[in-house]
């Protein structure tokens, strides 16, 4: 193996402890932040990840606030729940866990979230801010791989980036950060044709798609810096990314792993995100 490995639970502890610190310096100031998370239903990956949330914010010194309802819960109870913290002056972040159950429309649920309370970044205000350069609040785990990147010492600027997948909440954030740093973005998806290619030419590539082991070797340029967003569960009950990381890291210059790569850094980024919410609505 040559690729050097970026160090996600490492990289996250850090993000986790500068929150910690702002958070320290917001209380001195009579700020103390506060995450809402909203669960509805059992489904056990949601319960592992609204666990895993209100931890981080323990860890870091953030309030937080679990709201539970049942997986029979209509959109309006849901919407009554948004709007009461949306009116609460102590939340300063609002989420909900995705998926929701089939009864609700998810984009509704979203849209009712005030963009200043929006700390996952899927509102279309925020959204919109992303794409047009403003300051906004940076989708957690796109935010994160750039974090990751930018970790190995890596100039964005100039380089070709290539970001397999282009769903809402990974794929195309990715790329307007990665333009936004000024790389030259190609944006792969189910459709495109000689992907294999366009990976091999990349300096950067972010892989997004959902299936593991879809980047193989001879698709990683050599000295690439390899992002690989894939959580998958395979047979054998153990987490996979998307690249083939043993193939992929005998040529990489940088890697991250999975699990132990964007997964805490993903985590990280919305601590970081609450905290910014919480000092924007103090005017500080
Ligand atoms: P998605 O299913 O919404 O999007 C997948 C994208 O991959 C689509 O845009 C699609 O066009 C593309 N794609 C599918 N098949 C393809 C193919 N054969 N060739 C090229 N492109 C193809 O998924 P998502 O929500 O963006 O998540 C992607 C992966 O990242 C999943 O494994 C998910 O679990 C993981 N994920 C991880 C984190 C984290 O914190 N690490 C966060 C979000 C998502």
């Amino acid at each position: 193996m040559s690729a050097q490995i970026i160090d996600g639970k490492a990289l996250a502890a850090a993000v986790k402890q500068e929150a910690a610190a702002e958070v320290a310096a917001l209380k001195a100031q009579g700020v103390a932040p506060c995450l809402a998370v909203i669960l509805v239903g059992e489904d056990p990956a949601s319960q592992v990840y609204v666990r895993g949330k209100i931890n981080d914010c323990a860890e870091c010194g953030i309030l937080s606030r679990s709201i539970r309802l049942p997986a029979t819960a209509t959109q309006a109870e849901l919407l009554a729940q948004v709007a009461a913290l949306a009116a609460d002056d102590t939340v300063h972040g609002i989420l909900v866990q995705l998926p929701l159950p089939a009864q609700i429309d998810e984009r509704a649920v979203i849209d009712a979230i005030p963009p200043q309370k929006d700390v996952d970044g899927f509102s279309p205000v925020n959204v919109g801010r992303l794409q047009a350069g403003e300051p906004c609040f940076q989708p957690c785990t796109p935010a994160g791989c750039i974090r990751m990147i930018e970790s190995t010492g890596t100039n964005i600027a100039g380089k070709h980036a290539v970001v397999i997948g282009r769903s809402n909440i990974v794929g195309k954030p990715a790329a307007m950060l990665l333009l936004a740093q000024n790389a030259t973005v190609t944006v792969c998806h189910s459709k495109t044709q000689n992907l294999a290619q366009l990976c091999a030419g990349a300096d950067i590539l972010v892989a997004a798609v959902g299936r593991a082991g879809f980047v193989t070797g001879d698709m990683v340029k050599p000295g690439a810096v390899v992002i690989d967003v894939g959580i998958n569960r395979g047979a054998d009950g153990k987490l996979h990314g998307d690249v083939d990381f043993a193939a992929a890291a005998q040529k990489a210059g940088w890697i991250t792993p999975v699990p132990g790569g964007v997964g805490p850094m993903t985590r990280a980024m919305l601590m970081h995100n609450t905290v910014l919410a919480a000092r924007r609505a103090a005017g500080l």
